[in-house]
């Protein structure tokens, strides 16, 4: 009898290590689960970040085309060579990009970034400041002055801008 009860007792023993284990190897599972989903995680929220700044990108030209489009269709003026030469021009230093930097950081929309490529300035970058503040590259702006005298962000017209 008594030895019935020490072979129940080893039984339970070995039930509970059982389920100990299993447990165990559950928890690891578990652990390594989550640990390869956050990585993966992380890895698709940078994939779309890219891809929304790509949509961005081909939106901007989008706009850009159908901008043209419209000048062309309403035969509005452009530049002259001389109006373009007046523009006040520099060129980007690291103290421009500083603060943009910081900007950036608080998420706020960067104010250094060009309005037709999208791309961000760098330093030593030529770029224009148009009489309405907004600046772009030089070589960005100029094809753009040349047919249409619009500013491509605000659609203000330089010529009417130059004039006052
Ligand atoms: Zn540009
Ligand atoms: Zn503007």
């Amino acid at each position: 009898m008594a030895n019935a009860d020490s072979d129940e007792g080893l039984g339970t023993s070995t039930i509970f290590g059982i389920i100990a284990g299993i447990s165990i190897s559950l928890v690891c599972a578990i652990l390594l689960v989550s640990c390869a989903v956050v990585k993966r995680r992380a890895l698709l929220r940078r994939e779309r970040e890219r891809l929304e700044r790509q949509i961005q990108i081909l939106q901007r030209q989008r706009d850009m085309v159908a901008l043209l489009q419209e000048a062309k269709n309403s035969h509005t003026s452009c530049l002259s060579e001389a109006q373009i030469k007046s523009l006040s021009r520099r060129t980007i230093s690291e103290k421009d990009i500083e603060p943009c930097k910081a900007d950036l950081e608080n998420q706020n929309q960067s104010t250094l970034t060009c309005g037709v490529c999208l791309m961000d300035y760098s330093v030593g970058d030529l770029v224009i400041s148009l009489p309405c503040s907004h600046v772009f590259h030089d070589a960005c702006i100029v094809p753009w002055l040349t047919t249409n005298d619009k500013c491509p962000l605000c659609i203000k017209s330089i010529k009417n801008l130059i004039a006052n």
